[in-house]
């Protein structure tokens, strides 16, 4: 969320950069709503001081009708502040839900359009493959090794669930398991978190658990929600505390299901396990101060590109356009791996992301840090970033490291937690 200061005293600016977000706020009605808030606390603080007033006058009354007159004063002036007060909260519940769905401020370099306007800013080590075989999509080579049942997904919990068999089980554990090595190395605390998170929490990290769009499952009757990414449950393990700025910054990974509704999502390139309702990833997580943001964001970038590296997967990084950033981030990279069995002959898909938040989740979760000896606290900066998101990572590794006669390579960093060089097929 943005200060409302800052809104205040850039209106024009914060309209500006809404609509290159492609997101539509009435800024001018949030100018106008605060100005007739500030009119209602300014009438309820003066209502306030003639009603004390009054109180004070009714001990000294000389008489019981004075008396009388003065108390019925005194309550029409506590009515009236109190309608006041009230008007005052109606209106800052207005601002308030105008105030959330504006977007955060954007990185100047950040280009400006949608999916297609982003900028290539680097590639991978491993080079597109250039196979002198036909490659088979990871679909294929899953029946070739009894790898998924999306039917049996479906009947247990509908389209877009499934089970994950065999060799498949292995990959998506050696996944977690090499992320979270990699990422413990780098100083990153590794947490296993709740798949379930309240209201306050999504929305302090600027998920919206309601609405038609959401891509949120919500339990029934109760405050929770199951988590979209870990992002959810990392940002709201520190809400309302007061951290050490001396100990900034703070890394963690977090380990999580995911679980998404993808409404909206009809008719975008999604087979297979592209898109689906559930899935399991490493989620990088950091509370930084203000000054360490940017260089956190970079860590992040390049550890995404050592773990696809390590993976000898081809990718490339891209830096997300103004429509493509959704609400907190300030700017956001991605990491597009090749998958030869996308599309009509290979295509990018995108694996990983990651986003510089700034103070816009903080300021709704509340966490602050303070200075020893100083006085004050500030909003801390939160960033998060995708370490291996499994499903769309083993798309990656399948369609890559296949070979002609169908068995697949097992990347050299997996092969300890998968425990075989090679898969052989079944069939
Ligand atoms: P996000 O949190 O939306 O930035 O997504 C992080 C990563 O999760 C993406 O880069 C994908 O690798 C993966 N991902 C996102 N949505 C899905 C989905 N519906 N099914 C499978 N993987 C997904």
């Amino acid at each position: 969320m943005l200060d409302r200061k800052f809104i205040l005293q850039n209106a024009q600016l914060v309209a500006e950069n809404s609509a290159k977000r492609g997101v539509s706020v009435d800024v001018d009605a949030i100018c106008r709503l605060e100005a007739e808030r500030m009119e209602a606390l300014k009438q309820a603080e003066e209502l306030n001081r003639q009603a004390n007033e009054v109180s004070k006058q009714i001990k000294s009354a000389k008489d019981n009708d004075e008396r009388q007159e003065l108390i019925s004063k005194g309550r029409s002036l506590r009515e009236q502040k109190d309608a006041a007060g009230a008007q005052q909260d109606r209106l800052e519940a207005e601002i308030l839900e105008l105030q959330t769905i504006l977007p955060n401020m954007t990185h100047p370099d950040v280009p400006e359009g949608g999916e297609h306007d982003a900028n290539e800013i680097g590639r991978g080590k491993t080079p597109v493959p250039k196979l002198d075989f036909q490659p088979l999509d990871h679909l294929q080579l899953g029946e070739k090794h009894d790898l998924f049942d999306f039917e049996g997904g479906a009947r247990v919990a509908g389209s877009g669930f499934y089970f994950l068999r065999n060799a498949a089980v292995r990959l998506d554990l050696a996944l977690q398991q090499f992320a979270i090595s990699h990422l413990a190395g780098k100083g990153f605390t590794p947490v296993s978190t709740p798949d379930l998170a309240l209201t306050s929490v999504l929305q302090g990290t600027g998920f919206n658990p309601r609405g038609p769009e959401t891509q949120i499952y919500s339990i029934e009757n109760t405050e929770l929600n199951l988590v979209a990414t870990a992002e959810i449950p990392l940002g709201g393990m520190l809400s309302g505390q007061v951290l050490a700025s001396e100990e900034l910054p703070l890394r963690y990974c977090g380990l999580s299901h995911c679980f998404r509704t993808e409404a909206g999502a009809a008719g975008r390139a999604s087979k297979g396990l592209y898109r689906v309702h559930q899935f399991t990833k490493v989620e990088m997580f950091a509370f930084t101060s203000p000054d360490q943001s940017t260089a956190m964001h970079e860590e992040m970038r390049e550890l995404e590109c050592e773990i696809f590296d390590a993976l000898e997967v081809p990718y490339r990084v891209i830096d997300t356009a103004t429509g493509d950033l959704g609400g907190p981030a300030y700017r956001k990279y991605d990491l597009e791996a090749w998958m030869p069995g996308r599309g009509e002959s290979g295509d990018w898909g995108e694996v990983t992301s990651t986003s510089n938040c700034t103070d816009y989740q903080a300021r709704r979760l509340n966490v602050r840090s303070k200075t020893t000896g100083q006085k004050g606290t500030d909003f801390v900066h939160t960033l998060n970033g995708t370490a291996i998101a499994t499903g769309r990572a083993m798309i990656a590794i399948l369609e890559n490291h296949q070979r002609a006669d169908g068995t697949i390579n097992v990347p050299k960093t997996l092969r300890p937690w998968v425990g075989c060089d090679v898969l052989e097929c079944v069939s």
